[in-house]
C-alpha cells in the first residue's frame, strides 16, 4: 500500500490516462534557446523516467511581439516543428507525455515592440507597450491559436495556454491593465472575451483529443485584481470554450507578495484553488510551494484540486515520483526554494539550474559514471562541498570517509535552519543525512582531521569551510560584542537594541533571526496577515485593504554596512526585494556609508564618508559581527607542506561570494572527474 494513493492514482481524461496527479509546471530554464536540442531532450527525458505524469514546457512565444524577450524560443518554422520532435519522441519514449506552453508576455516582453490592450507600462518592465487595434488583437489570437497547432504537429500531447502572472492574456481580464472602451474591454465579459477565444479557436484547430490546459490566475494579488466571481465565471468560459484542464496561477509578477520564495509557507494557495472545485467540471491543478509528496497527498486528500503542480522540486530531483512511489521518499532532494540557481538565473540571462542538484540542465554534460578504480578518498568537512564530494565520489564507487570536526554534518546549513522563513534547510540537512547513511559513506564525526589521520587515503578533498573575517574594530573583544555563529548556533543571549556590522546574506539573515518571533512562514495565517492577502470572494485580487499586518519586531536592530549603496544588493536577484521588505515591515533600520570608529558600552560609534563626519553612536545592548569571511585552508596549506597533494573546494577555496550553490557545484563537479 502506498502512502501517496492520492496522488499515484491514474486521471483519467477521456481520450488519455494520466499515470498519476502529478504535474511538472513549466519553468524557463533557457534550455531551448541553447538549440541544443538533444541537451533539451535529455532534461525533459530524464524527468519522464522518474515518473511525473505529465510535463509542461517553459514558455514559447507564439510571435516576436510575444516573446519574453528578443529571440526567445517558440516555434515559428518547418525546422523549428522538426527540433521540438526530437523532445517530444525521447519523452514518448521514455513514457511519459509532455505540453508545450504558448505564452505571450504583452507588456511584460523586454522589447521596444511590446503590445497590450492598453498603453500602460509594467512597473517591472523597461517599455510601455504599444495599445493593440482591433486588427492587431486577432492577429495575436491566430499566431496563439497557430502555435498550438505546431505544438500538435511537433508532437506535444498538448498545450498550455499561459493566462496568469499577468502575461498578455491577464492582462486583459483586469482594468489594472485595460482601459479599453472597445469589444475587448470595458465590460468583464468583454475583458474576458480574448482569453475564451483563444481556447475556442484552439481546440477548433486541434480537434477533441489534444490536452488543452488553460492557467487561470486564481488571485491576482495587483491593484484592481478579479473579484472571485470574475474568476469563476472566466474559469465557466474556459471550460465551454473546450479547455481540458484548469490549472493555477498565483499572483502577477509585479504583485509585492512573494509566491513561490522560501518564506511562503508549504501549500500557501492551495485553499484558492480549493475555491474553485466544484465550479467546474474539468480537472483543477493547484500549484506553489508544494515541494514533498505528503504536502501534494495532503492537498490532493483534503479536497483542494484533482492534480499538484510542481516545477522547481523536478530541479531537484528528476525521480521525484518514482522515489516517491517506492517507499524512497526520505531519498528525494528537496527543493528549498531558494531560486539561486534557477529563477535567478533565468533573470540573469543564465540556464537554470538548481543549488540541490548542479546535474538539472546539464544532464549531457555533468556525467556521474562509475570509477574504473575505486579509490580511498578522504574528504574533510561534512557542509555542502564536502558533502556532495563525499556523495558523489561513493556513488561512483569509490571507498568514501567523510571527517568533520563538528558532531553533526551540514557545516553552514545548520545555521541557515534556524532562520525565520528558511525551515526549508532543516529537509536538506535530513535528505544528506539519509544519504550519507545510505551510500555506505564511513562518518568521522567530532574528530579534527590532520595529516597524519589523512596518510593512507589516494585522494584527499579538503572543504574546511571558512572562518569569519576580523573587522578589527576598536572594542570588538567585549562581551557584549558577538559573532553570527554565537547567535545562530550558540543560542548566545541578544539584548533589546542590536547593531549588526555587515549586510551580507548572513547580515540579514541574523536582522530577521533577531527581529521574528514565531516564523509565519510556520503558520499560514500569519503569513498572509503579515503581507496583506486575503480571500479574493472578500477582497478584489485578493489585497487586504488595510494592507500587510506584520507582527511587531521582538528587537530594535540597526543594520550597517560600509558601502555606500542601497542594503542587501547582492541578495538574489528575485527575492532579495523580500528580504528587504520583510526588514522594513519589522522597523529594522538600515544604513550605508559608515566607518566603524569603536565600540563601548554604550554602543557602537559610526561616523560617515572619507572625512569621518557626523559622528554617531547607535545605541546597543549587543552589537553582532556578520563582516564577511575567510577561507579556512589551514590543513590544505599542511598538506602541502608535507608534500601531499589535495583537492580545495567550498569556501576553503575561495570564500567571498560563497554560497552553497557554489560549493555544490564544485564539490560535485570535481567528485565526477576524480
Ligand atoms: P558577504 O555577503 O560577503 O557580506 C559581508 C558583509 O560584511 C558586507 O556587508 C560587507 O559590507 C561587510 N564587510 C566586509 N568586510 C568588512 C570589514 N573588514 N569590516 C566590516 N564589515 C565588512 O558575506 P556574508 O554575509 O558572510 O555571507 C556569506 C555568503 O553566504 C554570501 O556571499 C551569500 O552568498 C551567502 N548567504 C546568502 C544568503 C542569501 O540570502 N541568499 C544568506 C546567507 C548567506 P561592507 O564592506 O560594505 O561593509
Ligand atoms: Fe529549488 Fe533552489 Fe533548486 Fe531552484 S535552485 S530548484 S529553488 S532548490
Amino acid at each position: 500500500m502506498t502512502s501517496y494513493p492520492h496522488m499515484l492514482a491514474p486521471l483519467d481524461l477521456g481520450f488519455t490516462t494520466l499515470k498519476n496527479r502529478v504535474l511538472m509546471g513549466s519553468m524557463h530554464t533557457g534550455l531551448e534557446e541553447t538549440k541544443d536540442w538533444n541537451r533539451v531532450a535529455e532534461f525533459y527525458a530524464a524527468r519522464a523516467r522518474g515518473g511525473v505524469a505529465l510535463m509542461v514546457t517553459g514558455g514559447m512565444a507564439p510571435n516576436a511581439e510575444g516573446g519574453v524577450f528578443p529571440g526567445a524560443a517558440g516555434l515559428f518554422s518547418a525546422d523549428d516543428i522538426a527540433n521540438h520532435r526530437i523532445v517530444t519522441d525521447r519523452v514518448h519514449d521514455a513514457g511519459g507525455k509532455i505540453a508545450m506552453q504558448v505564452l505571450h508576455a504583452g507588456r511584460y516582453a523586454y522589447s521596444p515592440d511590446c503590445v497590450a490592450p492598453s498603453a500602460i507600462k509594467a512597473p517591472i518592465a523597461p517599455f510601455r507597450p504599444k495599445e493593440l487595434d482591433v486588427s492587431g488583437i486577432e492577429k495575436q489570437i491566430g499566431d496563439i491559436v497557430t502555435a498550438v497547432q505546431r505544438a500538435q504537429q511537433a508532437g506535444y500531447d498538448g498545450a498550455e495556454i499561459m493566462g496568469s502572472e499577468g502575461y498578455f492574456i491577464n492582462q486583459f481580464l483586469v482594468t489594472h491593465t485595460n482601459h479599453r472602451t472597445d469589444e475587448w474591454g470595458g465590460t468583464y465579459a468583454n475583458r474576458m472575451r480574448l482569453a475564451v477565444e483563444v481556447v475556442k479557436r484552439a481546440r477548433a484547430a486541434v480537434g477533441p483529443n489534444f490536452i488543452l490546459i488553460y492557467r487561470i490566475s486564481m488571485i491576482d494579488l495587483v491593484p484592481n485584481g478579479s473579484t472571485w466571481d470574475e474568476v469563476v465565471q472566466l474559469a465557466k468560459a474556459i471550460e465551454g470554450a473546450g479547455a481540458t484542464i484548469l490549472n493555477t496561477g498565483i499572483g502577477w509578477h509585479e504583485a509585492r507578495v512573494p509566491t513561490i520564495a522560501t518564506s511562503v509557507p508549504r501549500r500557501a494557495f492551495s485553499w484558492v484553488t480549493k475555491k474553485m472545485m466544484g465550479e467546474v467540471t474539468i480537472p483543477i491543478i493547484t500549484s506553489n510551494r508544494i515541494n514533498m509528496p505528503d504536502v501534494a497527498e495532503s492537498v490532493l486528500a483534503e479536497g483542494c484540486a484533482d492534480m499538484v503542480s510542481m516545477a522547481r522540486p523536478f530541479l531537484a530531483d528528476p525521480d521525484f515520483v518514482a522515489k516517491a512511489a517506492t517507499d524512497r521518499t526520505a531519498h528525494i532532494a528537496p527543493c528549498i526554494a531558494c531560486n539561486q540557481a534557477c529563477l535567478d538565473h533565468t533573470f540573469s540571462g543564465k540556464l537554470s539550474t538548481c543549488l540541490v542538484n548542479p546535474r538539472a540542465s546539464y544532464e549531457t554534460e555533468l556525467v556521474v559514471k562509475k570509477s574504473e578504480v575505486s579509490k580511498k578518498i578522504a574528504v574533510v568537512g561534512a557542509g555542502p562541498a564536502g558533502l556532495s564530494a563525499a556523495l558523489t565520489a561513493a556513488e561512483r564507487g569509490h571507498e568514501v570517509t567523510l571527517f568533520d570536526q563538528a558532531d553533526e554534518i551540514g557545516g553552514q546549513l545548520n545555521m541557515a535552519k534556524k532562520v525565520p522563513g528558511k525551515e526549508e534547510f532543516w529537509g536538506l540537512v535530513s535528505y544528506y543525512k539519509t544519504m550519507v547513511s545510505a551510500s555506505g559513506i564511513t562518518l568521522a564525526l567530532g574528530q579534527k582531521a590532520d595529516v597524519q589521520a589523512l596518510a593512507d587515503f589516494d585522494g584527499i578533498i579538503i572543504a574546511t569551510g571558512v572562518t569569519p573575517r576580523d573587522p578589527a574594530i576598536h572594542g570588538q573583544t567585549l562581551p557584549h560584542v558577538l559573532s553570527y555563529i554565537d547567535v545562530l548556533r550558540r543560542n548566545a543571549s541578544v539584548g533589546e537594541r542590536v547593531a549588526i556590522i555587515g549586510a551580507g546574506g548572513i547580515g540579514f539573515d541574523v536582522a530577521e533571526f533577531l527581529v521574528t518571533g514565531e516564523s509565519p512562514t510556520e503558520n499560514l495565517d500569519d503569513w498572509l496577515a503579515e503581507w496583506g492577502v486575503g480571500d479574493p470572494s472578500e477582497t478584489r485580487g485578493g489585497l487586504r485593504p488595510e494592507g500587510p499586518q506584520p507582527e511587531p519586531p521582538t528587537r530594535a536592530v540597526t543594520l550597517l554596512q560600509r558601502k555606500a549603496q542601497k542594503l542587501g544588493k547582492g541578495l538574489g536577484k528575485t527575492t532579495g526585494w523580500i528580504h528587504r521588505a520583510a526588514l522594513q515591515m519589522k522597523d529594522v533600520k538600515m544604513i550605508g556609508g559608515v566607518n566603524y570608529e569603536r565600540i563601548d558600552s554604550s554602543g557602537l560609534h559610526i561616523s560617515y564618508g572619507e572625512d569621518r563626519s557626523n559622528p554617531t553612536v547607535i545605541s546597543a545592548d549587543t552589537i553582532v559581527l556578520c563582516a564577511g569571511q575567510i577561507p579556512e585552508r589551514s590543513l590544505a596549506d599542511e598538506l602541502l607542506a608535507a608534500g601531499r597533494e589535495c583537492h580545495v573546494i567550498g569556501g576553503a577555496d575561495v570564500a567571498a561570494e560563497l554560497d552553497a550553490k557554489r560549493a555544490i557545484n564544485q564539490g560535485t563537479r570535481l567528485a565526477a572527474r576524480i
